[in-house]
């Protein structure tokens, strides 16, 4: 098939951990390899964030990034987008030409409004596959008038869902939400995110820690992550007496003066340091793509505390380095984590049940490594990118099928999807 990804704003190429960098950068990253490597043609449309930025990039056979230009060329907060999507799709139907794909899958509310208005006017129309990796509706509900999405949002993001011929939901949860804004359930199929089995797996070197216990909190610094309440859960530990404890926390800005004016690390490190424990808090800031499989691998678990998460790539990969994870039940964090099988839940925003779990699991570490070999067991078995992909296929001939145009090309090894 001839595939295009629609990721307005994150790109497959930026690096991870800033505000708008994370796991959909990685979803939409992996997953258009991992359909190239099945024998298929990908392009990723995202838009152009600087100017020094080429046209195109290959980035293996069948994968190249296009950057578009929609907006000024500079990096925006993903909320700024919004007046920019004519001009991506413009640009979008202006690379497809006479050569439109045979699917389109846009990432992103946003993008689908650039993915439904480029599909619209290719001559004979394009099918478009959509994921939201986040709902507006959920946002509001967890962020109230901190929420800084467009207004427009809470029409303009029901509506992609209705006009896509699929939406790709990422776990079970995102169904009952789906189908609260309105999209039919039979036109709704799961494809969760993946990780990088062979990246993240066991063996390999873990950097070396400061104390005798070491947590980890991974993950861009937005307060929604709930990182405050893994320091709170460290202070309860101290004070229950497990005091050789450190939490490190990856993530934010990649320089030591970005991180020192982030208001987010700020306000981390003025809890810690009135609850005492700024001692055992280190602040890493962003840590690159390779080095993180070292970092999880050096934690006895890693505590993933969102108060709301559409997914969550992070507890995967420490699922994947069999690390046991400590997770707040929600989101595609029910789905992932199986409680006292490959971690341990948590009601949200609830430190006292945090520091309970951690508190277990530092306590008996045969049960923590127990934990996390499942853990590793289940990332390889359910949620490898090559499993993913085979998902997404699944739903792109399901939207193919809907709108009765045949694919132009089968995967490798010409095997009927
Ligand atoms: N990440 C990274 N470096 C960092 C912080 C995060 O590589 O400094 C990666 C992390 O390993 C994961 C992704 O960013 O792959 C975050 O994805 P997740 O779904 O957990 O959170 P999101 O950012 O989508 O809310």
């Amino acid at each position: 098939m001839k595939i295009s990804m629609v990721s307005e704003h994150a790109s497959p190429l930026a690096a991870l951990g800033g505000v708008d960098a994370g796991g959909q950068n990685v979803h939409v990253a992996a997953l258009s390899v991992a359909l190239a490597a099945r024998g298929h043609t990908v392009q990723v449309y995202t838009r152009r964030d600087d100017p020094g930025l080429p046209d195109r990039v290959q980035v293996q056979d069948g994968l190249e990034v296009v950057h578009v230009t929609a907006g000024p060329a500079l990096p925006l907060p993903k909320d700024d987008l919004l007046p920019y999507m004519g001009q991506l799709a413009g640009g979008v139907l202006a690379d497809w030409g006479t050569e439109p794909p045979d699917v389109v899958h846009s990432h992103f509310w946003m993008s689908g409004l650039a993915a439904l208005e480029a599909a619209g006017k290719a001559p004979e129309g394009v099918p478009v596959v959509h994921t939201f990796h986040a709902l507006g509706t959920v946002k509001k509900r967890h962020q109230g008038c901190d929420d800084t999405s467009p207004p427009e949002r809470a029409w303009l993001e029901p509506s992609v869902g209705r006009r896509a011929d699929r939406v790709l939901a990422t776990c079970s949860d995102e169904v009952f939400e789906l189908k609260a804004i309105g999209v039919p359930g039979n036109r709704i199929s799961i494809a969760p995110c993946g990780v990088d089995v062979s990246l993240f797996a066991p063996g390999g070197p873990a950097e070396p820690r400061g104390r005798r216990y070491r947590i980890a909190a991974v993950g861009r610094l937005v307060p929604r992550k709930g990182v405050d309440l893994a320091i709170r859960a460290l202070a309860l530990l101290r004070d229950e007496g497990l005091a050789d404890v450190e939490l490190l926390i990856v993530g934010g800005s990649s320089d030591s003066a970005g991180l020192e004016s982030d208001p987010e690390a700020r306000r981390l490190l003025a809890l810690a340091r009135s609850l005492g424990v700024a001692d055992r808090v280190l602040l890493r800031g962003q840590v690159p793509r390779e080095q993180m499989p070292a970092v999880l691998r050096s934690a006895d678990a890693v505590v993933c505390a969102p108060w709301y998460e559409p997914f969550g790539i992070v507890p995967l990969e420490a699922m994947a380095c069999a690390v046991p994870v400590v997770a707040a039940a929600v989101g595609g964090l029910i789905d992932t984590v199986v409680h006292g099988k490959t971690g341990l839940h948590v009601p949200p925003r609830d430190p006292a049940a945090l520091a309970a779990a951690l508190s277990e699991l530092l306590q008996n570490p045969r049960y923590a490594r127990r934990l996390g070999a499942a853990g590793r067991q289940r990332a390889s078995a359910r949620y490898s990118w090559d499993r993913v992909a085979l998902d997404t296929e699944k739903a792109y001939q399901l939207a193919l099928g809907a709108t009765a145009r045949p694919a132009r090309l089968q995967p490798l090894g010409g095997k009927a999807l």
